[in-house]
């Protein structure tokens, strides 16, 4: 036995070659829908990245505009006297009114000394040393900082100007202010922010709570210790493709319909006709077999042939449905000269199988009424001279013929006849014509009804019917089988009621040559040495199923 790994991969292939033979548009669907989503979150995912590039590069613009906007004020400043009289500090203080985002402005001399501020007056200290050498590398003479005031010990972050001669002056403002000038520029609300100004945070207590990152961007301003990352969280990935999940499935239906259409165009040029023909052409078709058991010895007494299509696309198509729709498109002829071939070839090439055996073929109204079944079976006998001893051809008794029609099918009737064939009535007691049907002609075996054997075990209205067919097909001299036993009791009342010749799920489903053959090997497959020995057979040809 495999391991069990392998037999549960078997049985989930199994299960989904039933499933997408009896769904064949559910898995094309659910893959076009899934690609479809995945396509769809890559563009999204893609979208997002460029949006967030975008916003961090505008946002930096923005920061770099108001560094340069306030640079321009402390050029200005730095153009007054070097003192620090009132009325430099009511100057001081007049630009930090004008200006809306500044709280103070500094002065600062060419030895870096800070001597005038506008909110306090004079004052004396120097800038810090890395400020200061920042401002000697500087090109433009501007750096910035972010350390404690040193009047209000508050984190702040300042801005700083000196000229050529040396002379400077300072912006002092909430580091805030970055961050909302920052914010004003980004679509994205949930986007983790992090500015960084000489490698210190403006906002460090939201830098330090823990976010999954799904991607971040860096961007540096150009000339100023200035950084800006923006990072996009899972979070905000998630509630972004949530968003646009209409996206995948706008995708996903219109490759459905584009689909749908393709297989429309397909289907529609593979039309019925076509397909079954080609179907012929290309042994889409199948002839299964089931046996004919005679219940008392045991043995396989005939073969009824039961065809079988296998869409390479549709799937299983059953034969109840695509027989009724070849008598409508013409083309039962071909399917039953396939069915003919079949059981010729077979006949020709293991004769031995079939001594005393017969194989029935189902014989469509439509068919005698269209062609001289007899004269084309006539022309088989050239190459299968012993093909009339061995086959049945059965009729199915619910066929409605008008008076006419009943002469044309009585007249192949006596042809077939004339060439050594059985004729059997098939479904009997379903149709109308029942009895008038056999009374017109002297068919050779009777088949029962499904319906009939599914009365027997229960008080069915139909039970007393079925035993006045027997009893009339016995005073007819007609040979019975009944179909569709599937249970043994149903063998052993019709045994009661005298019936030898069965057919059915019990003993064995209709199945492929290669499987029936073995069957047709031995004497007495089916011996009734008890009930186990007769369902063996059936419980393992289960599996090939009735289809
Ligand atoms: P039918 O001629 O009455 O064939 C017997 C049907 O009963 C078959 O169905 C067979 O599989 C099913 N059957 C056999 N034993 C049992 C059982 O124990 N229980 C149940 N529930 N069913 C059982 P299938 O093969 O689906 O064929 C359906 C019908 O299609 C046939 O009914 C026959 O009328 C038609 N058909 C099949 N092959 C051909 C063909 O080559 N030519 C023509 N003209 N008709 C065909
Ligand atoms: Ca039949
Ligand atoms: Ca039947």
């Amino acid at each position: 036995m495999p391991p069990l790994p392998a037999r549960v991969f078997g049985q989930l292939c199994q299960r989904f070659r039933l499933l997408s033979g009896q769904h064949p548009l559910m898995f094309p669907l659910m893959a076009l829908y899934l690609c479809s989503m995945v396509t769809a979150s890559l563009i999204l995912v893609a979208w997002l990245s460029y949006q967030v590039q975008q916003d961090g590069e505008r946002a930096l613009g923005r920061l770099g505009q108001f560094i340069a906007y306030t640079n321009q004020t402390l050029a200005q400043v730095t153009q007054q006297q070097p003192d620090c009289s009132p009325d430099t500090v009511t100057g001081l203080r007049r630009q930090v009114f004008l200006m809306e985002r500044i709280k103070e402005i500094g002065l600062f001399d060419q030895n870096f000394a800070i001597y005038c501020v506008s909110n306090q007056g004079e004052v004396e200290f120097r800038l810090f040393k890395h400020t200061r050498q920042r401002l000697i590398d500087s090109l433009s003479g501007t750096t910035l900082s972010l350390t404690k005031s040193k009047i209000s010990q508050a984190q702040s972050l300042f801005i700083y100007y000196r000229n050529e001669a040396g002379m400077g002056a300072d912006a002092l403002l909430r580091p805030q202010t970055f961050i909302d000038l920052v914010n004003q520029e980004l679509r994205f609300r949930d986007l983790s922010l992090d500015i960084q100004v000489i490698g210190r945070s403006l906002n460090p207590d939201k830098v330090a709570e823990p976010v999954a990152v799904v991607d971040s961007f860096l961007f540096k301003l150009p000339g100023y210790p200035l950084t800006l990352r923006l990072c996009i969280t899972d979070e905000l990935l998630v509630q972004y493709l949530l968003k646009h999940a209409w996206l995948g499935l706008l995708l996903g239906s219109m490759l459905g319909l584009a689909y749908f259409a393709a297989r429309l165009r397909r289907l529609s040029r593979n039309s019925l006709p076509n397909a079954l023909q080609r179907a012929i052409k290309k042994k889409e078709l199948e002839v299964y077999y089931q046996p004919i058991v005679n219940q008392n010895t045991g043995e396989v007494v005939g073969l009824e042939a039961l065809l079988r299509w296998q869409h390479p696309e549709e799937g299983f198509i059953s034969p109840g449905v695509f027989i009724p729709l070849a008598e409508q498109l013409d083309l039962i002829v071909p399917l039953t000269d396939f069915v003919l071939d079949d059981v010729c070839h077979w006949l020709s090439h293991q004769p031995e199988l079939f001594s005393g055996r017969y194989i029935s073929i189902n014989i469509s109204r439509v068919h005698l009424l269209q062609q001289d079944l007899a004269s084309q079976i006539k022309q088989r006998c050239k190459v299968t001279p012993h093909l009339p001893s061995h086959l049945l051809l059965e009729i199915t008794e619910d066929n409605v013929f008008s008076e006419h029609e009943l002469k044309q099918v009585l007249y192949q009737f006596k042809a077939l006849k004339a060439l050594g064939i059985r004729l059997a009535v098939d479904d009997f007691g379903t149709g109308y014509s029942g009895l008038d049907f056999i009374r017109r002609y002297p068919f050779d075996v009777l088949k029962i009804d499904q319906v009939f054997i599914k009365s027997l075990g229960g008080e069915s209205a139909a039970k007393p019917l079925l035993e006045a067919i027997i009893n009339l097909a016995q005073e007819l001299n007609m040979q019975v089988i009944a179909e569709g036993i599937e249970y043994s009791f149903q063998a052993r009342s019709l045994q009661i009621l005298g019936v030898e010749l069965l057919q059915g799920f019990m003993y064995a489903h209709p199945m492929p040559k290669h499987r029936v053959t073995p069957l047709l090997l031995q004497e007495a497959p089916f011996a009734a040495e008890g009930v186990s020995n007769r369902l063996l057979p059936s419980l393992l040809l289960t599996q090939s199923g009735n289809g």
